[in-house]
């Protein structure tokens, strides 16, 4: 089964003449182990896409497959226990706390759920992600990219098997956007992940192994291997 399926999906802003139509119905599954790119210009519906998929703004109507469950049938309580336990979240602007180290940063989500972290895998994602000489350091110690993998770090700590990733290369320059992209481009390949990352870069999509490209609230080509110059 797929990780994640959206079935006739429509979101709204607003009601009546001034209703914004962000999904016009769409139908879209995720396969498990997959990163997929979502593209298409500013204001055509990607990031809604994202936020409904992942719980954090409800659909006008439609379903959002998630294993067994329906999410938009789920309460609030629900809503964040999924979030926290199953799905990880990689952000443009990092979202880092400024007073913690990155270490402590990478914890913060056991350390709030008040679990223990598996040190093994904790090892793992720092080695992978070359931090292991930064863990002391707190954010503005850090470069973009290094933050942004600090960022991704956070985001797999919790072994969340579904990962969503809003334009996470948007701050960086094209060579710290490179080793973001390959780890996550290694995350799926080696650690199972499923990705789906919204990205307005070609570069960026053709590291991924399917891109979707949406245009105002629905999609409209979905390519398997996408290549830099094909999306562009
Ligand atoms: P993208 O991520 O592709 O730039 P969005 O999903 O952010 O597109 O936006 C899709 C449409 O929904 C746009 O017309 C946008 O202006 C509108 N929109 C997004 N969020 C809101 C909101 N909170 N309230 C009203 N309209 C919104
Ligand atoms: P089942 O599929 O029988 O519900 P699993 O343990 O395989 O049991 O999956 C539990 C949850 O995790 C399900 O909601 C499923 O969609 C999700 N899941 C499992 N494997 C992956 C994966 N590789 N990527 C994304 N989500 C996954």
């Amino acid at each position: 089964s797929p990780a994640i399926q959206a079935i006739d999906l429509v979101k709204d802003y607003g009601t009546g003449a001034n209703a914004v139509h962000a999904l016009r119905g769409v139908n879209v599954s995720f396969e498990r182990g997959k990163f997929t790119a979502i593209m298409g210009p500013s204001g055509s519906g990607k990031s809604t896409l994202m936020h409904t998929l992942a719980g954090l703004d409800s659909a006008t109507s439609g379903r959002i497959l998630f294993g067994r469950s329906d999410l938009t049938k789920m309460n609030d309580k629900q809503l964040t226990l999924l979030r926290r336990n199953k799905i990880g979240f990689i952000f443009q602007s990092f979202n880092l706390l400024p007073m913690f180290s990155a270490e402590q940063n990478i914890l913060m989500p056991l350390t709030l759920a008040g679990a223990k972290p598996d040190r093994d895998w904790f090892k793992l994602l720092v080695e992978t992600l070359g931090l292991q000489k930064r863990l002391d350091h707190r954010p503005n110690e850090l470069s973009g990219g290094q933050q942004q993998r600090v960022a991704i770090a956070r985001a797999l700590i919790a072994k969340p098997k579904l990962v969503f990733a809003d334009e996470p290369t948007g701050n960086l320059d094209s060579v710290s956007s490179a080793e973001v992209l390959t780890f996550l481009k290694r995350s799926v390949d080696e650690l199972g992940q499923t990705i789906v990352m919204v990205t307005h870069d070609a570069v960026a999509a053709s590291y991924a192994d399917r891109a979707i490209v949406f245009a105002d609230g629905q999609i409209v080509a979905d390519e398997q291997h996408p290549t830099a110059e094909g999306m562009n």
